[in-house]
């Protein structure tokens, strides 16, 4: 295992960095400017407290051992343990890790919540190996991890191509390797873990949910409602597919699909239900359902639309394409899908993005209450769940709204500047150790 703290991120400031850690950080330092944040705190909140990077055989099925490396990146945890998810994607590097850590950081901020910014994964295709072979990597990698992770420490949870079923693993394998008395106190290790085995009620539509009300939070500013809209989504998954869930039952209408096979468009409107059973019945991919015709993935983001949900990976709307989005409202489900150049674009034209650590953060702060469920041995219901969620995501919108407001600025600038703020003030009030 190679732990690379802080002290050794130093002296690698020089080495250039590229992508998405590029847009985290002038985003940062912009909010930073603003706030005239204490020079010493940008210095601490500039780099990740740790990286840990982890190398582990695991055995595949027709008998041979493959070795794969793991990331899992501490950015900070002034406010808490570190919190965020785990991603199982060939892009899955230090720097992606180290971008999403840092994203975390300022989402629960934001949120205001105990936690503070952590994030990880595994470099490969999931769709290249079995279930029983995904099983092993997963569990073989939380032992790798051993003791970097825990309850109090670092919480992971679902990411793109994982979900309830690895968190499951994770929380078992970590679970069944504490000390006898301590097994079961566990397993709010992960949060996302299936209903029945420590799962929140309504974990699952969290994270759309939250992208959902966003939007309908904007659109009750704006005096429009949602109503016939038509939205496009980049990335049917947990989060594109939830999201378009309950815009639908707002009477929203989804006009066009892109995942990772293809893209495909339907002006009259598509059914998300339809789409949903579709992609189960073909393998997880949207391709060739037959209520659209398919779309050339280039053009996805030029589609005729009022409202863009982008809900896959980051670095998707950039210089390339921003100039040609129709939609009037880009609501960020995925995390980082702007970079800073197509933002500067889409601003300049008046579009408004609701960004990534405001917009997505329903699954953490789903995580957080299933976090206490756990802890503190209780059960909670469904429609508890959602109330409670529902509180949070408007106390957070309405927060960063009036504060774009009052200062004119636009809703991501607002959310940093919230966010650092109050991890500011927690180190203003404990100061430096020693
Ligand atoms: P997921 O694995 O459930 O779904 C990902 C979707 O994106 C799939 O439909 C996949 O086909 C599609 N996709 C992958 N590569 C693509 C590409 N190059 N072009 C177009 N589509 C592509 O993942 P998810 O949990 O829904 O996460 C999606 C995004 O939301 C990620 O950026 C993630 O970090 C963010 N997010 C997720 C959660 C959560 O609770 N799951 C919370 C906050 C943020």
């Amino acid at each position: 295992m190679t732990t690379i703290t802080a002290e050794v991120n130093k002296k690698q400031k020089k080495v250039p960095v590229r992508g998405m850690m590029d847009n985290v950080m002038e985003q940062f330092n912009s909010a930073a400017d603003q706030i005239n944040l204490h020079p010493n705190i940008r210095k601490i909140l500039s780099i990740t407290n740790n990286e840990i990077i982890v190398h582990f055989p695991v055995k595949m099925d027709n008998g041979e051992v493959e070795i794969f490396t793991g990331y899992r990146v501490q950015h900070n945890n002034a406010l808490g343990p570190y919190k965020g998810g785990l991603r199982y994607h060939p892009t899955v590097d230090i720097d992606a890790a180290r971008a999403l850590a840092m994203w975390m950081t300022w989402k629960t901020s934001l949120a205001g919540l105990p936690y503070g910014g952590g994030k990880g994964g595994i470099q490969l295709d999931p769709s290249k190996y079995s279930q029983g072979e995904l099983e092993r990597i997963t569990r073989r990698f939380t032992f790798a991890l051993a003791d970097n992770i825990g309850p109090e420490h670092d919480i992971p949870a679902p990411d793109v191509n994982t979900n309830s079923q690895t968190m499951a693993w994770i929380a078992d394998t970590y679970m069944s390797t504490r000390p006898p008395a301590e097994r079961t106190a566990n397993q709010h290790v992960v949060t996302g873990k299936p209903d029945g085995s420590g799962g929140l009620e309504g974990r699952d539509r969290a994270t759309g949910y939250g992208v959902f009300l966003n939007i309908k939070f904007w659109a009750e500013k704006n005096n429009e409602s949602l109503f016939d809209k038509k939205y496009i989504v980049q990335g049917f998954g947990n989060v594109g597919y939830w999201a378009s869930y309950f815009m639908e039952k707002e009477g929203a209408k989804l006009v066009a699909v892109q995942d990772a096979f293809g893209s495909i468009e339907n002006q009259n409107g598509i059914n998300v239900e339809d789409l949903f059973n579709y992609s189960l019945s073909n393998n997880g991919s949207i391709v060739d359902f037959p209520e659209a015709s398919a779309l050339k993935s280039e053009n996805f983001f030029a589609t005729d639309c009022q409202i863009c949900i982008p809900a896959a990976l980051g670095n998707q709307i950039t210089a390339k394409n921003a100039d040609s989005i129709k939609a009037q409202l880009i609501a960020e489900g995925a995390n980082g899908p702007t970079n800073v150049e197509g933002e500067k674009i889409l601003l300049d034209r008046g579009v408004s993005i609701i960004p990534d650590i405001l917009c997505n953060s329903g699954g953490v702060v789903g995580s957080y209450f299933e976090w206490l469920q756990n802890r503190n041995g209780e059960l909670w219901l469904l429609d508890e769940v959602m109330a409670k969620l529902d509180k949070k995501m408007r106390e957070s919108f309405n927060k960063v709204y009036e504060y774009s407001e009052r200062e004119g600025m636009d809703l991501r600038t607002a959310a940093y500047c919230i966010a650092i703020k109050r991890i500011e003030k927690a180190y203003i009030q404990r100061g430096i150790f020693p």
